[in-house]
């Protein structure tokens, strides 16, 4: 390109950081921002791996700001780019969606053609066409940022064809610096994104995977609409339940409906409009519930979820990480809430079995770490860790088994009798069956197969028989049984060195669920209310009620005007003057213009307190 922009100097850090301060009002850099960001003001081409809530959206943003020409974005889903479209606008960024959804698509060509847009979002079907090459050579381009990049990588767990079609746009544009942005991806993946997209190894930036905010609750699924309950009495603020059907979700939004908490069901069985309108209600809402399939989620940009709950096993460890990830993206403290059952691991080992011999080894390593994130004893957090490569501490002090470490008893006896029990009814029989032959019932099935002749006819006792289900679900969720495909079950796995005594199981103790945790040893961060509780403070619940009528009035969700962190500064330091409300961290100034005078009557009202 012998554009004269190339040979105007670049932009350097400090710029950057008077522009966060304008434009966010954030005070500071989080994280590897600023490590992205010297990257890609130096116009160098990037991999960013950083979670959820880490900010990733500044690096692309604030370089859109700062640079000559548009920013174009690349981004799998239009309620996504919708989303980070209102957040942007909010902070007074000249920005634009390129969908199909959208009705003024002239009018956003126009705008690009003219120079006026610092942002362009599109989605990756379009970005690969050729009229929007053509498009892209009407005007400056400062960067392409490809959110959710793990997307072009069949390694990674959400894999998009048309991810791969972005290549040649990218190449077309070679001058231009590319950012690629995930916020999931192991090693593996990490180097098929770097290949994909043409970044050099040296453009691989990584911050840690560790939400610190979110506490991590795992326990076996008992009566879940009673767990659930609990949950929603325990949690105020808007909050997510993933069921793993469309029947289940219908099922659960129904009951928990009767708890008088705003629930809604989110399923690809219902019609698009009826989705659209539950997603928009629950973004806008600050205490509704979600009950929904994993369809529900990806699009969504809400920084005020509370909490995230898996009624059952979810599909991997990357898309647990992915999916409780979107529960306190603001950086308050959130809960992430799994309840899982045996036949969970029993139905994720049958597709195992359907999957072709590439696809499977991944998967089985997936679910193996997720059955050790179950059934451990040890820090939940530190295995999460550990399996995006991190070498985290032993404890965190902010998941279940940290707060109130479990008690383990060795199994190895009764998982032995309970495997023998297995083999000798011939491998076809349910846990049931097996547990009448165990105990010595007197069941005419048991009589007339002549399994009461067998060697482990009753020879688990009574004090004993209450752990014969917690001990098959723990080998279930080994691997050590598996089931065939009639529902019997079958040795597996490190089976037979168990039976040999060449392998032990140790069984983690049930707690009463959801109510282990004790509130005296928190982490740092972790306040002893639930955020988006107003608690007693009857200034930042004023502030709330406010951002509320402007939100509505604005017709965008509560957070898109201030995140309860911003309205808890200001009810903590009552600012007096617009130059003081400016110095809160989130307000930039587009936001103090256009709500500061409403801000600063409110706190006026409480006087000095
Ligand atoms: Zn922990």
């Amino acid at each position: 390109m012998t554009d004269a922009r190339l040979h105007q100097p670049r932009p350097d850090l400090d710029q950057a950081r008077a522009e966060l301060a304008r434009v966010f009002g954030f005070p500071a850099f989080r994280g590897v921002q600023d490590k992205v960001l010297t990257r890609v003001l130096a116009g160098h081409s990037t991999l960013a791996v950083m979670p959820t809530g880490a900010g990733k959206s500044l690096t692309y943003q604030l370089p859109a700001v700062m640079l000559p020409g548009t920013c174009v974005v690349v981004s799998p889903l239009i309620a996504l780019m919708h989303d980070q479209l209102r957040a942007a606008t909010a902070n007074g960024i000249r920005a634009a969606t390129l969908t199909s959804a959208d009705t003024d698509r002239g009018a956003t060509m126009d705008r690009f053609r003219g120079g006026e847009l610092d942002l362009l979002y599109v989605a990756p079907e379009r970005a690969s066409q050729s009229h929007f090459r053509e498009l892209l050579e009407s005007a400056p381009i400062a960067l392409f940022a490809i959110d959710e990049a793990h997307c072009v990588s069949e390694w990674g767990h959400d894999f998009r064809p048309d991810y791969r079609l972005l290549r040649p746009l990218l190449d077309y544009f070679d001058e231009v610096p590319r950012l690629a942005l995930t916020a999931t991806a192991d090693a593996h993946t990490r180097a098929d994104i770097l290949d994909q997209l043409g970044i050099p190894g040296d453009g691989l930036i990584i911050a840690g995977f560790d939400r610190p905010n979110i506490r991590y609750t795992i326990t076996p699924r008992d009566n879940p609409m009673r767990q659930l309950t609990r949950l929603l009495a325990e949690q105020p603020g808007p909050g997510i339940i993933y069921a793993p059907t469309r029947a289940g979700v219908e099922k659960l939004a129904d009951q928990l409906g009767a708890t008088g908490r705003p629930v809604l069901p989110y399923h690809a069985g219902l019609s698009p409009d009826v989705r659209a309108a539950n997603q928009s209600a629950f973004v806008a809402s600050e205490d509704m519930v979600m009950v929904a399939t994993v369809a529900f989620g990806m699009g969504i940009d809400k920084p005020d979820v509370r909490f995230v709950a898996h009624a059952g096993l979810p599909k991997s460890i990357e898309s647990y990480y992915q999916e409780t990830g979107r529960a306190g993206r603001d950086g308050d403290p959130a809960v992430a809430v799994m309840l899982w059952g045996a036949d969970d691991f029993a139905r994720a080992r049958a597709r195992l079995g359907e999957m072709d011999e590439v696809r499977r080894a991944g998967e089985r390593v997936r679910l193996d770490v997720l059955a050790s994130l179950v059934e451990t004893a040890q820090c939940r957090r530190a295995i999460l860790l550990r399996h995006f490569g991190e070498s985290p501490p032993e404890t965190c002090g902010n998941c279940d088994n940290c707060l109130d470490r479990p008690a383990v008893t060795n199994v190895t006896d009764l998982a032995r009798k309970l495997l023998s029990a297995v083999y000798r009814t011939g491998q076809s029989f349910g846990l049931g069956h097996v547990e009448k032959v165990l105990t010595g019932a007197a069941d005419e099935r048991v009589m007339a197969r002549g399994h009461d002749q067998l060697s482990v006819y009753g020879i688990v006792g009574a004090d004993e028989a209450a752990l014969i289900r917690p001990v098959s679900r723990a080998l279930q969720a080994r691997g050590a049984l598996v089931q065939t495909e009639h529902g019997g079950l079958m040795l597996a796995g490190d089976a037979r060195d168990i039976l040999k005594g060449d392998a032990s199981v140790d069984l983690i103790v049930p707690k009463t669920p959801l109510k282990a945790e004790k509130p005296a040893r928190r982490r740092k961060g972790a306040s002893a209310a639930p955020a988006g509780d107003p608690g007693d403070d009857p200034l930042f619940a004023a502030l709330r009620a406010l951002r509320r009528d402007l939100a509505k009035e604005a017709g965008v969700p509560p957070y898109v005007v201030f995140h309860d962190s911003t309205l808890r500064e200001m009810a903590a330091l009552r600012p007096g003057s617009l130059d003081a409300l400016a110095e809160i961290s989130g307000v930039g100034a587009r936001k103090r213009d256009a709500y500061g005078d409403a801000f600063l009557k409110v706190i006026g009202e409480f006087g000095d307190g």
